[in-house]
């Protein structure tokens, strides 16, 4: 595939030209550049995904039913408040590879993860362990740290991350896989990124989940940097429960309304303890408001409280761009661009983390640089969007919604020039 790719402009637009997907970059807003006017290269979708330009009105038409019915709003169709998630169930289940009864569109991904821990880690004395992988998204990790101490245990005991070799980035599955077979009996939650924050390392989920259970440990699966990044399968690979946010890769705004799967398996499980709400209830008493509850078959048992309609109404377009374009058509496209630019970009500069293999990852490609902060502030200068983690690594995504051939083409051609002067002023 690598040696398809040449080098010059034209070739990027003659890519754009052949591509079928080129045309959902006219559904989005790209920011402007301060200084120039111009449209900036956005390349950080997988932190904050850019507005559909549906998305204003989509919310805009929420607060006019508000303003002319009120409160008869949760009621009256099309698209009474009260099940106003019944449609984007379905499209949300389609990007996390569930079924829609498996998914619930609610609250914030950590209060998600703290309530499907509050069912899904039950520790005891002899089973109590998180098992996470090295290098996890802060808020994962204090969320772990602090659900161990809230039954008692002593987070260094009981947090264990799975770190790489000696001298490597990524985590290998064989050395996952060991650490279960080795110390599986003390676990009592496997809670894994699904693509990771830092390097973008896509785990192989399945064998991971296959031992855990084999081993008798639950496992929870952090999917904020993957959805609508790569297709996922939480069904087909049996993980227990999933969270996950729609403001990056999913484009629904920031702050968005979150998400979480818990698998059929334990739909009727209505033994599972649980923090319950009347969202909680069973859909067709919950407005006769019984003093006793009656738990909702499905992720729809963990919800909470009612639903908050305008964060959902931000969310809708992109889900349905999402439909119409096809996750595995999506990542096909994704892969070309990662592909392209890394062509593009040789063997020169700084040392990407990420893996290689594009099937070991995403859209999202982090390099190894001493001084981040100064590199991406070169590039913002030049136009580009890209973001930091301390200390060392500098990120991007390309979205493939939005991004085109031509974007990673101009990318490519002022990386080259920001990093020649930028190593050759820092020595490296
Ligand atoms: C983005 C992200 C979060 C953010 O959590 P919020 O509760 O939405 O603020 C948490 N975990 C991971 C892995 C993330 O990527």
């Amino acid at each position: 595939m690598l040696s398809d790719f040449h080098p010059d402009e034209t070739f990027a637009h003659a890519l754009d030209r052949a591509d079928e997907l080129a045309g959902f970059r006219e559904q989005f807003h790209f920011p402007v550049h301060p200084a120039t006017g111009t449209p900036q290269l956005y390349f950080c979708g997988h932190s904050l995904g850019l507005p559909p330009n549906t998305a204003r009105q989509a919310v805009l038409e929420e607060l006019d039913r508000w303003a002319a019915l009120g409160v008869a709003g949760h009621f009256t169709p099309p698209r009474p408040w009260a099940d106003y998630d019944a449609d984007l169930r379905p499209l949300v289940a389609e990007l996390v590879g569930a079924q829609p009864e498996e998914v619930a569109i609610a609250n914030s991904l950590t209060v998600n993860l703290h309530l499907l821990m509050a069912s899904f880690y039950r520790p005891t004395r002899e089973r109590y362990k998180i098992f996470m992988e090295a290098r996890p998204f802060p808020s994962d990790r204090y969320a772990a740290i602090s659900q161990a101490q809230f039954h008692g245990f002593h987070p260094a005991e009981a947090v264990v991350e799975i770190r790489p070799r000696q001298g490597e980035d990524l985590l290998r599955t064989e050395d996952i896989l060991e650490q279960l077979e080795r110390n599986g009996e003390a676990v009592a939650l496997v809670l894994l990124g699904a693509v990771n924050y830092a390097t973008g390392q896509f785990f192989d989920i399945a064998p991971i989940v296959e031992l855990a259970h084999a081993k008798g440990c639950l496992v929870c699966i952090d999917a904020a940097h993957a959805i609508g990044n790569v297709p996922l399968a939480l069904h087909a690979w049996d993980v227990d429960c999933a969270v996950w946010c729609h403001y990056k890769y999913v484009n629904a705004g920031p702050g968005a309304v979150g998400g979480f799967f818990v698998h059929a398996r334990h739909a009727r499980r209505f033994d599972v303890p649980r923090f319950v709400g009347w969202w909680g209830h069973r859909v067709e008493t919950r407005f006769q408001m019984p003093d006793a509850y009656d738990l909702a078959p499905g992720a729809a048992g963990w919800q909470i409280s009612n639903l908050p309609i305008f964060s959902m109404a931000a969310l809708r377009p992109s889900l349905e761009l999402f439909h119409q374009a096809s996750m595995l058509r999506l990542r096909e496209k994704s892969i070309r661009l990662t592909e392209y630019l890394l062509t593009l970009l040789g063997n020169t500069g700084p040392a990407l983390i990420s893996p290689r293999d594009p099937a070991a990852r995403g859209g999202q490609l982090s390099w190894r640089v001493p001084e981040p902060r100064q590199l991406a502030a070169s590039l913002h200068a030049a136009g580009v969007v890209v973001d930091v983690r301390e200390p060392d690594i500098l990120r991007l995504a390309v979205a493939p919604l939005y991004n085109s051939f031509h974007d990673v083409w101009r990318f490519a051609a002022i990386w080259r020039h920001v990093t020649e002067r930028f190593f050759a002023t820092t020595g490296r």
